[in-house]
């Protein structure tokens, strides 16, 4: 049983020679295991890509674009080829290709106007033209390798820019294209696979959300667990951090590194502003209990200093403290209005028509009142919503409050006590707890407070409950 290790290089690790030396490095660690490689845009491109494809009517925006997409893929090529060599050139006429490609799609953009599936078609170019220079890198390393647009494996729904796969139609394509390629005993294929794009039943390429490569890398791990004899299975996210950290260091610099954490946990915490690994990215791999960890580019032989989600976890910890700042809290009351079944539905009806996302909710069992936050720049929206409803305007009050949220993720959360440090610590500090909520055998609890209290609730929060984090 050979091990397969899917390995995600974001666009902080595709920027120059050095950085494409150290893909070499790690592949040379990784040696005796087959491998899978999901490249995103080089750095910046995707961002260009967007804008270029809202700005086709200013012809100075697209020519200046175009340029700079050229310039930064053939400076790529000049550093990391022998000039005048079959890779150089394989690679800057894939380069000249697709540039032109891309040019007609912005001409028909021009001509038809912005659709929903240009973006996406747009966008995908990143990930093509930066996949194929990198694949084209390693075979002229000496090293055998095989370039696939992930369009031809993984197959989604028709939600262009927020895309969600069909398992099963993937299952199917990875059996048929990828699995003879890994379980190929003779040859050792380095597979370059692009990341964040896939497409929708009828051919349309459609992309995975941004920062989605690393949702590509665990879509792949899940469909080759599914179909594979050989289940020995797991990816790494190289990122340009250790991995992920128990608090956002700009709040406790003396925060550290969660080694390991559950899948359940990792979700609360990706969830939660951690930007360091896309929040989708578990639940491909958690039914299958396919191990992820997140490892530092630069530091590829660290034994140590790494994250790994996977099934096992310390349930005497707490995994992670993080924050929402950006939050308002709506309140919702009424005195007479109590017992009245159908409240809460007619309140989140009102957010779903105004396509506004609802995250923490907390009720009084007596059902006067009803709290629940929405993000700052959906706050007026969501408040004239309700008023412009009539039902509320007449029977209730709304309120609304900036806020902030803190979030503390960990099994060790279960307990009273855990519960009783932190707000005993608040109270030591004078800091009121508008709102609260953790639901049943939830690993996570969630603090409505001030947004002015944000520094120093952390910081007590993490004081008292030090003991409780995993000791380095
Ligand atoms: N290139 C895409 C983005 O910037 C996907 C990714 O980087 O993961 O969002
Ligand atoms: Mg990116």
């Amino acid at each position: 049983m050979t091990p397969t290790v899917i390995m995600k290089f974001g666009g902080s690790c595709l920027i120059d020679k050095s950085a494409f030396n150290k893909i070499l490095e790690i592949l040379n660690i990784y040696k005796n295991d087959k491998k899978i490689i999901v490249a995103s845009a080089f750095n910046g491109i995707t961002d260009l890509l967007l804008n270029t494809a809202h700005n086709v009517n200013d012809s100075r925006v697209l020519d200046d674009n175009m340029a700079i997409l050229e310039k930064k893929h053939f400076n790529a090529i000049e550093q990391i080829f022998d000039e005048d060599s079959e890779h150089y050139f394989k690679a800057k006429i894939w380069v000249d290709e697709k540039l032109s490609e891309l040019e007609d799609t912005f001409s028909d953009i021009k001509e038809f106007g912005m659709e929903p599936y240009y973006q996406d078609y747009v966008l995908s170019f990143g990930e093509i033209l930066s996949t194929y220079i990198l694949n084209q890198y390693i075979l002229s390393k000496g090293l055998d390798s095989v370039y696939i647009p992930a369009n031809k494996l993984i197959i989604t729904n028709d939600e262009f820019n927020n895309a969600y796969p069909f398992y099963e139609f993937t299952n199917q394509r990875v059996q048929k294209l990828l699995l003879p390629l890994l379980e190929n005993p003779k040859k050792d294929i380095i597979i370059c696979i692009t990341g964040f794009i896939g497409r929708n039943k009828i051919g349309y390429t459609t992309t995975l959300g941004r920062g989605g490569s690393d949702y590509s890398a665990t879509i792949l791990a899940h469909s080759i667990s599914e179909t594979a004899e050989d289940k020995d299975i797991k990816v790494i996210l190289w990122k340009d951090v250790d991995g992920l950290m128990t608090i956002n260091p700009k709040f406790v610099p003396k925060s550290t590194l969660i080694r390991n954490l559950d899948y359940k946990e990792a979700k609360h915490i990706a969830n939660f502003g951690a930007k360091i690994l896309h929040p989708k990215c578990l639940e491909a791999i958690e039914k299958k209990n396919i191990p992820l960890e997140l490892r530092n580019f630069d530091k590829p032989l660290e034994k140590i200093e790494f994250t790994e989600i996977s099934e096992h976890t310390d349930k005497n910890e707490i995994k992670g403290i993080s924050t929402v700042e950006d939050a308002v809290i709506i309140t919702v009351a009424s005195g007479s209005l109590v017992d009245v079944p159908g409240v809460l539905a007619k309140i989140f009806k009102v957010m779903s028509k105004n396509s506004i996302s609802v995250s923490l909710v907390a009720q009084s069992a007596s059902e006067i009142s009803t709290s629940f936050i929405v993000k700052e720049n959906e706050s007026k929206k969501a408040v004239e919503a309700l008023y412009n409803s009539g039902y509320f305007s007449d029977f209730f009050e709304i309120k609304s409050e900036e806020v902030a949220i803190i979030n503390i993720t960990g099994f060790k959360i279960l307990e009273n006590l855990t519960k009783a440090k932190i707000f005993q610590g608040l109270d030591k500090k004078n800091i009121l707890v508008k709102a609260i909520t953790q639901s049943t055998e939830e690993l996570n609890l969630s603090l409505v407070i001030d947004r002015k209290d944000v520094l120093i609730a952390i910081n007590i929060i993490h004081d008292d409950l030090c003991e409780e984090f995993e000791q380095g």
